[in-house]
């Protein structure tokens, strides 16, 4: 079937919500669509918090200056202004909304210290902050009228013109594939934290909107940029959220001496993410960890606070090893979290495709830069889905409808009929990914040189070839996770891909990236962002833009 609207929002996490929202309000007719429910999103797994110079003696200009240097200088110094200017503004509204965000015993808003921030400016609720975000925003899409498309799996943007108009989904329930027209689309499908195994993130984060985008002509950003967590439960990978550290926790190494003294004197545990997981790799790389990990000691906090303030990461680690953290310290390594690369943007989520609009992590805008600082993600969301939701809505009252797009709804269904028609024989799509996310881990981890890096690339290149032998194991229409999994996989591929190639070319060490060929940071050469544009049938064409500094002139960077 086909579906006009003017503006078409792929993904319904905060980000994509947010846009929407603001979209509707400012009278666009709008549906978002989203693989999973919409509560079921990423966004939902966020525990520590949301950062907003709100408080007494805060300022939005010294948040900007941690976000400006917890970068590594890398990001664009005016998008960071917007974010933390607005922040404020955008997390009261949230309040105003419905979150009931936590109090002091004045009943004041109440903060956590968070990594590599000069203020305690996080404002949490218990650690399901990003659960409690969403539900209310979902609560106010629905009564803003807002067309929900849920469980529908987006397999292609549709470009007409040389503009985006609209895109081809596959509704799961019914294994149909329907063509959504549109004036504009924003792209807010998430990060694509399972290309690394282990990760943070959820089985369903897996970089589509990078590679929706990618192909269709945007450029990617940044890609080398990954964050690693410091924090990551061992085994599992699951997140012990940062606010551990924020409310006073140790990292100790196997002779319980706290090592990031060594690293950052200053910040100790809260300096920022890039430094902390390089010192717990160079201490476990040492031999001073315990099988592979570091110790995460929240003893002393005492188990009120634990219980009150830290109760979803105590049941975890309870759960999956067994340790109750009020008496015993939690193995802990670092882990995948965050891309800090993606489909670039302006302040407005407007990208290089004209009709495309991209916010959220799928985004690059740029405000983090070679490093992201804790809490500052759930707030580019929301401040920069806001300003997309807003712009698209302008920018559709000046495009007249399309009636196109059938052709390519009509080559869609033939791919998938042709996946769907390989016979049983040749590669699981869950052994590709596996060798694809742990050669990620292993070559374009947290440090990385050239020889990993052209080993990843040829890697990616055997993995592409594997990949046309992927069959799909279910064949029927409803609910196919199994379609869903392989499409996935070749996302994952483009994104690998891209951020091997990213990395290849920065020959220097800044935030994330941390070659161990090139250790210092080169400003004369690399304060610029690397751009990749897709080019079908050869390698993506590269090119360069300068970073945008407005008046914190790079320093040497220490915690
Ligand atoms: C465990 C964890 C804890 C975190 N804690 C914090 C924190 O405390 N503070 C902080 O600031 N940040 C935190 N982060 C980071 C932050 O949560 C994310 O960066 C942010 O929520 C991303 O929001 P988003 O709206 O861009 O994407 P998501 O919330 O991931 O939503 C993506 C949406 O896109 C949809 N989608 C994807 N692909 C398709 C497709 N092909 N077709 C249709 N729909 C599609 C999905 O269904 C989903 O609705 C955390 C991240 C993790 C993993």
């Amino acid at each position: 079937m086909i579906f006009d609207h003017d503006v078409v929002v792929v993904g319904a996490g905060l980000a994509g919500m947010r846009a929407a929202l603001e979209a509707a309000r400012s009278g666009a007719d709008v549906a978002v669509v989203s693989k999973v429910h919409p509560v079921r999103s990423h966004s939902n797994a966020a525990q520590g918090g949301i950062n907003a110079a709100i408080g007494e003696g805060d300022s939005w200009e010294s948040h900007a200056f941690d976000t400006v240097k917890g970068a590594d200088y890398l990001a664009d110094q005016d998008a960071v202004e917007v974010m933390c200017e607005e922040a404020p503004t955008d997390v009261i509204e949230f309040e105003h909304m419905g979150v009931i965000f936590y109090r002091d015993a004045e009943g004041k808003l109440g903060t956590r210290a968070f990594g590599g921030a000069s203020q305690a400016r996080t404002y949490f609720v218990g650690d399901i902050t990003g659960q409690a975000l969403l539900m209310t925003l979902y609560d106010q899409i629905l009564k803003a009228g807002v067309k929900v498309y849920e469980e529908w799996f987006g397999t292609a943007l549709f470009v007409e013109d040389g503009a985006c108009r609209g895109m081809v989904a596959l509704d799961s329930l019914t294994g149909e594939l329907h063509l959504l027209r549109a004036k504009a689309v924003i792209d807010a499908a998430g990060g694509c934290g399972r290309l690394y195994e282990p990760s943070t993130n959820a089985l369903i984060c897996t970089g589509d909107g990078y590679a929706l985008a990618y192909r269709a002509g945007a450029a990617l950003m940044d890609m080398e940029m990954v964050q690693y967590h410091p924090t990551t439960l061992a085994g599992s990978g699951f997140l012990m959220t940062e606010a551990a550290r924020g409310e006073g926790a140790f990292l100790l190494d196997k002779n319980g001496g706290r090592f990031m003294k060594k690293y950052a004197p200053n910040k100790m545990e809260l300096a920022s993410r890039d430094v902390v997981s390089r010192a717990e790799a160079t201490e476990i790389a040492q031999g001073n960890g315990i099988d592979g990990n570091v110790l995460l000691d929240l003893r002393h906090l005492g188990r009120d606070v634990i219980l009150k303030k830290l109760p979803q990461i105590h049941e975890v680690a309870l759960d999956y090893i067994g340790i109750d953290m009020v008496e015993k310290p939690v193995p802990v390594r670092p882990g995948m979290h965050y891309m800090m690369g993606g489909v670039k943007t302006d302040v407005n989520g407007v990208t290089t495709l004209p009709g495309l609009y991209a916010a959220g992590e799928v985004a690059c805008v740029s405000v983090h830069g070679g490093n992201r600082l804790g809490a500052n993600s759930l707030l580019d969301t929301i401040v920069f889905g806001r300003r997309s939701g807003k712009h698209a809505a302008q920018y559709v009252k000046n495009v007249t409808p399309t009636t196109g797009g059938e052709s390519l709804l009509r080559a869609e269904q033939e791919r998938l009929r042709a996946l769907l028609a390989r016979p049983y024989k040749g590669e699981t799509h869950a052994r590709v990914r596996l060798d694809l996310a742990t050669m990620m881990d292993r070559n374009v981890g947290i440090y990385r040189d050239e020889a990993g890096l052209q080993s990843a690339l040829r890697g990616i290149g055997e993995l592409r070839a594997r990949y046309e032998s992927v069959w799909v194991g279910d064949k029927s229409r409803v609910f196919n996770q199994a379609l869903q999994f392989v499409l996935e996989l070749g996302y994952l591929l483009d994104i690998g891909e891209a951020v091997v190639r990213s990395a290849l070319l920065r020959t220097e060490s800044r935030g994330a990236q941390s070659r161990t060929d090139y250790p210092e940071r080169n400003d004369t050469e690399w304060l610029k962002h690397i751009l990749l544009t897709y080019t079908p049938g050869s390698e993506p064409a590269v090119s360069y833009v300068p970073v945008t500094i407005t008046r914190w002139k790079p320093e040497v960077r220490t915690y």
